[in-house]
């Protein structure tokens, strides 16, 4: 037994002396010492300046510069969104002014505010991180979709239009313009989907485009405008006539001077009357 036991003892002696062997023949392979250690300072690059990193070794006191590129523009990749119940997250884009798109969790964090699912504005908030300070607070909206299915009809002088309710409107905002392309000017708010204008020059071409705005949480939002309706203005219900002529008028008309005699438009033409180019066209 015991010279069993002297036996093991020296295997492990043995076995023990060859792994620390080993071990130093594998540490003789490593360079006593590295060549540089580096110790970096950082100057974080901002939305107004560079930054530069700088790497100074600690052995031989070799120094290394590198340039961090300014920030350039912090956006969103939409301003808004058409609201249909769903969240919407909009992406965030940081550049330098070297071109390149910095990384999010590297360079930059976000912090949506509120669900970005309701009607309404939205905080956006970037915070530079890593070789980068600073940030920006951005706006991002949910916003109605525009009406839809205007229709424009005209009687009597008036214009009516009509379209379809959108989905968490509040009011609708109405804009005319005298031609399709030209400056749509707000002409009234409502809160229901039709509106009856002021009284038009009979004859005249007139477009009309409606917006959906909705009363958020005391932050107003509103929609792209519609496209756009025309309708051609009715002539007036009643007319009125003269004594010896043969053209109705508008009840403005300078050829009503003498005698001034109300008529109904259906009776007017009926009798022959056509309309005077001075007051109707
Ligand atoms: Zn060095
Ligand atoms: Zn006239």
């Amino acid at each position: 037994m015991k010279s069993t036991k002297r036996w093991i003892s020296l295997l492990l002696s043995v076995l023990l002396l060859g792994s620390v062997m080993v071990m130093a023949s594998a540490e003789s392979t490593v360079p006593a010492q590295p060549e540089h250690i580096w110790e970096q300072t950082v100057e974080k690059a901002t939305t107004k300046a560079d930054g530069l990193v700088t790497s100074v070794c600690s052995l031989c006191g070799e120094t290394k510069t590198q340039v961090v590129a300014q920030v350039e523009s912090i956006e969103l990749s939409q301003a808004d969104a058409v609201y249909d119940g769903k969240k919407h997250v909009p992406q965030v884009i940081v550049t330098d002014t070297a071109g390149k798109t910095l990384k999010k969790g590297t360079d930059f964090k976000v912090k949506y505010s509120g669900g970005c699912k309701k009607l309404g504005v939205y905080t956006i908030t970037v915070t530079l991180i890593g070789n980068y300070s600073g940030g920006k607070k951005l706006t991002f909206k949910i916003v109605p979709a525009a009406p839809t299915k205007l229709k424009a009809n005209s009687a009597n002088q008036k214009v009516t239009l009509t379209w379809q309710k959108v989905a968490g409107a509040t009011g609708y905002v109405i804009y005319s313009a005298s031609k399709k392309n030209g400056t749509y000017r707000k002409l009234a708010e409502t809160a229901k989907t039709t509106w009856t204008s002021k009284k038009y020059k009979p004859g005249k071409t007139m477009y009309f485009k409606v917006k959906a705005v909705c009363e958020a949480e005391n932050q107003s939002v509103e929609s792209a405008l519609s496209k756009a309706a025309g309708v051609k203005v009715a002539l007036p219900n009643t007319v009125y006539v003269t004594r010896t002529g043969t053209k109705f008028h508008l009840a403005t008309c300078e050829s009503l001077r003498d005698s001034k005699i109300a008529i109904s438009l259906q009776d007017a033409k009926q009798r022959g009357y056509s309309a005077c180019s001075r007051c109707i066209g």
